[in-house]
């Protein structure tokens, strides 16, 4: 049902509903909140974790001051609890709330609770009567992901709306298979996604939701799984001398691994059938150079090889390589590069030599790759940092009677018993080894107080020749964020370091010609230190870069921590991270201390998932690329493991049901299965 059969919802909230790609009621109830509000009881000044939002009881001291920055109006009191510890609180640009908070009065006070120096302080916390925070303890908001004009309110609204409206509808699960997994019924699911009624309400929603998405995701795969067996090689792609010159002409020896693991692809490219292989690599163990040749290769077999990317600067820097590579040896072959900085008129040139056979090796971003290009012959099509891609895409290159070779690369470690659930058809090619001229990298978290070290250790490598990147969490200064933003922290940089020292700084939001001119700069040395958001987070490939410092480092997550780091130790001069942790958090420290101790992608993947606990779906999610909507393959494991055997049962008819519940669940996973095609574009 479109979504503005809601009631309240025109065509502006709509097209704004749209920016977020929900259209239809049934994407607005599957657009989850990314988090909740809970109102928990009060708590003592002396028990706050540092930088969580917690509810503190107190009584004002005096009346408020007001102070004025060149940006705000700041408004201040001081309150106190009942151990009489002390706690200031702080207010931006709202005066009027001087009325308000009188001296004697008692209020309880809601925001996060920061250390500024040696004070605790609270920033614009929200004010409760007792009363009024009574009647709201226990209750759960939902906290949407927005955009601009769209209000949360909003999105409360029309998803209220639309559970009244679709409430009917019966679950397709079978009520046999629900008992046996202990799933909770749909509906349920979904109200108490959006508006759970306590923690346990929550969890229960949570966990069926996260199998649904599990299940449906094994059977479209199943689905295509099944007419992809002992599928015919119609690409013959052989190794060919000059792509062995190409390896005999590297500046480095290929590691055992790397070895194995082209052995592995060319004996899938020229065999019987056709090769759908993923690389899991940790970052930094040269899956690049391996690609490359299987696409030397199969261009020389005049088939197109085609690389998707997930960002264009990373695209780019695939290009620029092979490019550079294809012209040191002579080859015969050209190139396209296909991304969306693209100029319209650029792009038909490329779709044109594409579609003629012209190049054979074509670079671009998954989205460009997949609007409308026409290829000639593609016998190979490999993706780069992404896992789910190479699923579904590949049929309908198969409908057209010409289903490609499949090479997927990733750095995310994904158990083998895991891997074997979700790609069951893939093979997996382990690459184990890193390059042996590579230092382990060295790493320390510390306190903001080390700033003025690491700022004189930075200016020491750059002097060496080295280069660095300095990772702030925001683009610009936010009112209601604290946290380092790029744009400030470059121009602190610029003044700190010596003027001979070029700072620069990068983010998600410049223009993407931008970004490549400031990428490109990077790389040829000219920039010694980059300050970027984490658009550098996936792939991109410095190795004269050596230190990585990443300020806030405790509001990302593990795996995107392993991932920035990966941006250095990729050479043969010792490399350093510094983790700066700018909260007093005891969990955050312990979170850091495992990136600390070790550099081991897996590892971390592991312990980060012992620490968060199955089910605390609080932490930081884990990894982007498995794009799954609430389950995580790491913390849903059990549940992963459940749907797997519940599609399996279903489809040997274990599973008790009425004729009706047959229909219902035969019709809805007919649904799934059209949408898992008509995500495939390719
Ligand atoms: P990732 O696996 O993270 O994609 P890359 O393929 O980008 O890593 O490789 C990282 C760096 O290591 C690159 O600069 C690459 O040229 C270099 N490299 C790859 N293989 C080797 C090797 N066998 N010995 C030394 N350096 C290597
Ligand atoms: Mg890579």
């Amino acid at each position: 049902m479109d979504i503005r059969d809601i009631k309240g919802i025109g065509e502006k909230t709509a097209s704004l509903f749209g920016k977020l790609g929900i259209y239809t009621m049934e994407e607005l109830l599957q657009y989850y909140p990314r988090n909740y509000d809970c109102f928990e009881s009060p708590i003592c000044i002396r028990d706050f974790d540092d930088s969580k939002t917690a509810a503190i009881k107190g009584v004002i001291l005096d009346n408020p001051t007001i102070t004025y920055t060149n940006r705000y109006k700041l408004l201040s009191v001081i309150v106190k609890d009942e151990n009489n510890d002390r706690i200031k609180l702080i207010w931006y640009n709202m005066p009027f709330l001087k009325g308000t908070l009188k001296s004697g009065s008692t209020y309880i006070f809601r925001g996060r609770i920061n250390y500024k120096g040696n004070n605790i302080i609270m920033e614009q916390p929200e004010i409760y009567s007792l009363h009024a925070y009574d009647e709201k303890m226990g209750e759960m908001q939902p906290i949407y992901g927005l955009t601009k004009g769209l209000s949360g309110k909003t999105v409360i609204k029309a998803v209220k709306e639309a559970l009244n409206i679709c409430n009917h509808e019966k679950d397709y699960l079978p009520l046999s298979l629900r008992k046996e997994y202990h799933l909770a019924e749909y509906n349920f699911s979904v109200r108490n996604i959006h508006f759970p009624k306590d923690m346990d309400n929550l969890r229960e929603a949570r966990k069926r939701l996260a199998f649904d998405e599990f299940f449906r995701f094994i059977i479209s795969l199943r689905e295509f799984k099944g007419k992809d067996k002992r599928e015919k090689n119609n690409f013959i792609i052989e190794h060919h001398k000059e792509t062995e010159k190409i390896i005999e002409g590297l500046p480095f020896n290929l590691t055992d691994a790397q070895k194995t693991v082209f052995e592995e692809i060319k004996s899938d490219l020229s065999g019987q059938t056709v090769m759908n292989r993923l690389i899991q690599g940790d970052v930094g163990s040269g899956k690049t150079i391996v690609a490359v040749l299987a696409m030397i290769d199969t261009a020389l077999s005049k088939y197109q090889a085609i690389m998707m990317a997930p960002t264009e600067v990373l695209a780019k820097q695939h290009y620029d390589y092979i490019t550079q590579m294809i012209t040191d040896f002579n080859l015969p072959v050209e190139t396209s590069i296909l991304t969306g900085s693209m100029t319209a008129k650029q792009k038909r040139i490329e779709y044109e030599r594409i579609k003629s056979g012209n190049t054979k090796i074509i670079i671009g971003t998954h989205a460009i790759i997949q609007e409308n290009v026409i290829f000639d012959n593609p016998g190979l099509v490999i993706t780069d940092e992404q896992h789910r891609f190479g699923v579904r895409q590949r049929e309908n290159l198969a409908e057209k009677g010409c289903r490609p070779h499949i090479l997927v690369m990733s750095a995310t470690p994904i158990p083998r018993t895991l891997a074997i659930i979700l790609y069951g058809d893939l093979d997996i090619s382990v690459m184990n080894q890193m390059p042996a001229d590579r230092l382990p990298i060295k790493n320390c978290v510390v306190g903001t107080d080390y700033r003025n070290n690491a700022y004189k250790f930075i200016e020491k490598e750059v002097k060496k020749g080295r280069q660095v990147y300095v990772i702030c969490a925001m683009v610009e200064e936010s009112d209601n964020y604290e946290a380092e933003n790029v744009m400030d922290y470059s121009k602190k940089l610029k003044n700190i370091l010596p003027s001979d020292i070029c700072v620069e700084y990068l983010h998600g939001k410049m223009k993407p010609a931008m970004k490549n001119l400031i990428m490109e700069r990077f790389a040829t040395g000219e920039i010694n230190v980059l300050v970027s958001t984490t658009v550098i987070e996936v792939g991109i490939n410095v190795p004269n870069a050596t230190v990585m410092m990443i300020e806030d480092a405790q509001r990302f997550g593990l795996a995107a921590l392993h991932q920035l780091r990966g941006r250095v130790g990729r050479g043969k001069h010792q490399s350093y991270c510094i983790f700066v942790n700018t909260s007093k958090s005891a969990e955050a420290q312990k979170r850091l201390d495992i990136l600390n101790k070790s550099n081991d992608g897996f590892f971390i993947a592991s312990q980060d998932m012992k620490l968060r606990g199955p089910g605390d779906f609080f932490g930081v999610r884990q990894s982007g690329e498995m794009d799954f909507n609430i389950a995580d393959i790491y913390s849903d494991a059990d549940i992963l493991k459940n749907a797997s055997e519940a599609v399996e049962k279903m489809e040997i008819g274990e599973f008790e049901m009425s004729a009706e519940e047959k229909d219902i669940y035969i019709q809805e996973i007919e649904k799934c299965i059209k949408k898992a095609y008509s995500n495939i574009n390719l």
